[in-house]
């Protein structure tokens, strides 16, 4: 399997090779040159345990890894897992489902992705001999779980930017709190969109990247759009088989790498019918559903802050495959939004997907009916699942994250502080972090002092 570029200027690569630049050359994403069909494996897999049923997709994408290291990197991904379920599906009413991706070492999915991408990353490491600096922004949970991902290994160091102030104390904890040497939580004025912004600009410095060995592991990685996909399988399998008819996933989006992992797994043959974009406040996608028009407006902050992103890097991909695979046409949208801010579509294709928007009233509100009526807590973005459900089908609504990541949120909702111990021990912990301007040459500067030798 070779991926190319959405932006169709730069040559396609192996899986390791687009895990290792993050974006392409061209400044476009990868994306499999074709998405294979995987629906003959469907009843195989039904049965198979998480790691199992990881290995036995990813081997489809991997080809340039041995299958035994492969599979030993998957186990190892998800031993650190709290629930002897990885992905337990929970069914709150008749046709209502919550898939709780918050078990992993920092609570929220991204720990999916990001447990098996470090130890790609360290794998790499082990047998090349290069050094590694991993390079992201964050909006609150990437950076910790790639954090996690990487604590401690040899040969990486880490740099996460984050919008200082934004963020949950909880998850700025689970950063700057390791105590390891090679982590670097990088305080950022701003919102992620500046953040991101300035990682693009450090990215398309080919001379930088290639003297510091820069990878990123945002969510346009590869990697872990296509880990992502399995939760989709795994769940899909734990659903009674009378409810699989009329299946809609719903899933609270940022930088629409999850729900892009969702509609992937569909187009390989699993049997989805539809898929939601539940957003907060910030809701350019909703409108662009809505209305065909493409429109940047200010971030706002939220009680979802893992979601406070206007502009998604991975709708790019989805783009691609609506817009008829056509790069040039990527190019020519991508360039007059970049410059405008807008883009009108004529005629905007959603496939199978649909979005909602919920503001931060709605979400306290659903906090507390969800309580109320089945005796559950939802974090702050799952709640922004439960908006306009429609009865009819099959919902599995994505929990994102563990509610004690928003203790605050949650109080002011159901007038109880939901909290885990893993999160409690952060408390007591000294908190390193590095307050730096959301500019390239100061960046640039940090990472040239601080990088892994
Ligand atoms: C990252 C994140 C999201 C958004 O996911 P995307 O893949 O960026 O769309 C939603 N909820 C939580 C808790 C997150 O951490």
């Amino acid at each position: 399997m070779n991926y190319i570029s959405t932006r169709g200027q730069s040559p396609s690569v192996s899986f390791a090779e687009a895990v290792a630049a993050g974006l392409a050359p061209d400044g476009g994403l990868y994306f499999p040159q074709e998405i294979p069909n995987l629906s003959g494996n469907i009843e195989v897999w039904e049965s198979l345990s998480y790691a199992d049923l990881c290995f036995a997709f990813l081997e489809h994408f991997t080809e340039d890894y041995d299958s035994g290291i492969l599979r030993s990197i998957i186990y190892d991904a998800y031993a650190s897992f709290s629930h002897p379920d990885i992905a337990p599906l929970k069914n709150l009413e008749d046709n209502l489902f919550v898939l709780e991706l918050f078990h992993g070492p920092t609570l929220a999915f991204k720990d999916f992705a990001l447990q098996v991408l470090g130890n790609l990353y360290a794998e790499k490491i082990k047998n090349t001999g290069e050094k590694l600096n991993v390079l992201g922004a964050t909006s609150g949970d990437t950076g910790a779980a790639a954090i996690h991902g990487l604590l401690d290994k040899p040969g990486a160091n880490i740099f996460i930017l984050y919008p200082k102030g934004h963020i949950s104390d909880l998850q700025e904890r689970q950063m700057t709190c390791t105590g390891a040497d090679n982590v670097f939580p990088m305080a950022i004025e701003g919102s992620f969109d500046d953040a991101q912004n300035v990682i693009k600009e450090i990215f398309s410095d080919q001379e930088f990247r290639s003297s510091y060995n820069l990878s990123a592991v945002n969510s346009i990685n590869l990697a872990r759009i296509l880990a992502q996909c399995v939760y989709y399988f795994y769940a899909y399998f734990r659903l009674p088989l009378d409810k699989r008819e009329n299946v809609e996933f719903v899933v609270p989006t940022g930088n629409f790498g999850n729900i892009l992992s969702g509609w992937l797994a569909q187009k390989m043959g699993l049997p989805i019918k539809s898929l939601k974009i539940a957003t907060n406040r910030n809701d350019i996608l909703y409108r662009l559903f809505n209305t065909g028009v493409y429109s940047v407006s200010p971030v706002e902050f939220s009680h979802a802050p893992s979601m406070d992103i206007q502009v998604a890097s991975n709708f790019e991909r989805f783009l691609y495959y609506v817009e008829g695979n056509n790069p040039q046409r990527i190019l020519d949208i991508m360039t007059e939004f970049k410059s405008t801010g807008t883009y009108k579509f004529k005629e905007f294709n959603p496939d199978t997907l649909s979005s909602s928007h919920t503001s931060d009233e709605e979400i306290e509100n659903t906090i507390h009916r969800v309580h109320e009526q089945y005796d559950y807590i939802v974090d702050p973005h799952t709640a922004c699942g439960f908006k306009a459900i429609d009865p009819e089908k099959t919902t599995v609504i994505l929990a994102t994250a563990h509610p004690a990541k928003f203790p605050k949120t949650i109080e002011k909702a159901i007038g109880i502080e939901p909290t885990i111990e893993s999160l409690e021990i952060l408390k007591e912990k000294k908190s390193i972090f590095y307050p730096i301007a959301a500019e390239k040459k100061a960046i640039q500067g940090f990472i040239e002092e601080n990088a892994v030798s």
